[in-house]
């Protein structure tokens, strides 16, 4: 008998198919869950890749790689809408993983037991992985269907190595995907949030240190919590504990403010900026992609948008850049690249939306050429050259969206059709 919840986690792997669809990939989705959390995320994208073995099951693999710096996943539960081809059932075993739930048959080419019994496993295998089929099979298949329909009626190949659409949409570079920072972008975090932890974390560790919201205004100048620390330790020379190694003092302390972030994003919700909710929706509504592309950890991400659009709303993002995935930090354009590396798109495609200089200038030397910018209170004096759009907030109902900076003079709303053209008007 299935558990109930695995129609839940099913649900999931399926948003990420009809994703996969939406950016006309063969729509597979997988999710890789342990400890009933979601560790790897992961839909076809061997097409817009150029790469075979980017099937949504290894793609979810690799994900939960990435979060986890690891290789194996023991006791993990991977569901996938599809079953699982021979090449994916193999990466399954080597991943340890302990149990895959599949929604449709594949007649063609499924190792489970369609075509190929590999799964669960062959005992020749020193791994075992059980295996079951069969949950939300009717959707999945429904959707495989549509999409091979589609495809035979504009008579296009699939899989055979033409990736025709693909570089159709590439070259007339259309608007695909919109890309958000977090932090000070979607929600006032930094005052309301971070320094507020800072200052309980500090004086747990019984310092006598406070960052005032000026102080604080500065220290926003350096990415990252630990480098912060370590700026205002070398810039304002605080009275320093007797401990004999203050690196790693600064590791349990950031570790200590993280704790009580994610307790106060729990206990009272920091709200949404506005216009960022309606934003989100009108992307979903419209078939632009979505990914969030942050210094913050994937921790910090995963409990704002939790506590104020819902879990489900982890979904909406076809790519979560966050914390670790890249080791240096905005202004450099690494975590940008990382994300249109995932979505396999191109810079000229996407449209950056940022709060501050720093976070502007990583945008614009991944090659972006739109880049929104939102101030805050910490950020309106900083030199904001190069953004498209400078403007008090996107603008919703109650705050009309007020323009200090940019293209066009008026408006009231940062929308889509709005970010078309700005994304076509040559910068
Ligand atoms: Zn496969």
């Amino acid at each position: 008998m299935e558990d109930n919840q695995d129609y839940i986690w099913m649900r999931q792997a399926l948003e990420l198919a009809h994703f996969a669809n939406s950016t006309h990939e063969v729509p597979v989705g997988a999710i890789l869950v342990q400890d009933n959390q979601i560790i790897g995320r992961g839909w076809n994208q061997s097409i817009t890749g150029n790469d075979p073995s980017a099937h949504a099951e290894i793609q979810a693999l690799r994900d939960a790689g990435k979060q986890l710096d690891n290789y194996r996943f023991p006791g993990s539960t991977l569901y996938t809408t599809l079953e699982p081809c021979p090449m994916c059932a193999g990466a399954i075993v080597q991943a340890r993983v302990s149990k895959v739930v599949y929604g449709a048959d594949d007649p063609k080419s499924g190792a489970c037991g369609s075509v190929f019994q590999l799964l669960p496993s062959d005992t020749r295998f020193n791994h075992r992985t059980d295996c079951i089929g069969g949950i939300l099979a009717t959707e999945s298949s429904n959707l495989l269907k549509q999409f091979f329909q589609v495809r035979r009626s504009k008579a296009q190949p699939v899989n055979l190595g033409f990736p025709t659409m693909n570089r159709a949409t590439k070259n007339k570079q259309q608007f695909q995907a919109l890309l958000l920072d977090v932090d000070g972008t979607m929600a006032e975090t930094e005052r309301d949030g971070h320094r507020v932890a800072f200052n309980r974390a500090f004086a747990d560790f019984d310092l006598d240190w406070c960052w005032s919201e000026d102080i604080y205004g500065q220290l926003l100048t350096v990415a990252g919590g630990k480098e912060r620390i370590q700026y205002f330790i070398d810039t304002y020379h605080p009275a320093l504990p007797q401990i004999p190694n203050i690196q790693e003092f600064i590791i349990e302390l950031h570790q200590h403010k993280t704790a009580i972030y994610n307790q106060i994003l729990h206990d009272s919700t920091i709200p949404l900026r506005p216009g960022i909710a309606r934003l989100l929706q009108e992307a979903k509504e419209q078939g632009i992609m979505l990914g969030i592309v942050t210094t913050t950890s994937r921790t910090n991400v995963e409990s704002l948008i939790n506590t104020t659009l819902g879990p489900q709303a982890l979904n909406w993002f076809a790519v979560i850049g966050a914390g670790n995935q890249v080791t240096a930090k905005k202004p450099a354009p690494d975590i940008y690249q990382y994300a249109m590396q995932q979505l396999g798109l191109p810079p000229q495609s996407c449209i950056a939306i940022e709060d501050s200089a720093i976070g502007l200038n990583s945008a614009l030397s991944a090659g972006i050429p739109t880049v929104i910018v939102t101030v805050t209170d910490y950020t309106r004096e900083q030199n904001l050259t190069g953004a498209t759009l400078v403007v008090e907030n996107l603008g919703d109902s109650e705050h009309p969206c007020q323009v200090l900076a940019g293209a066009i003079n008026s408006i009231n709303l940062v929308d889509i059709p709005l970010l078309k053209s700005l994304h076509e008007t040559p910068q």
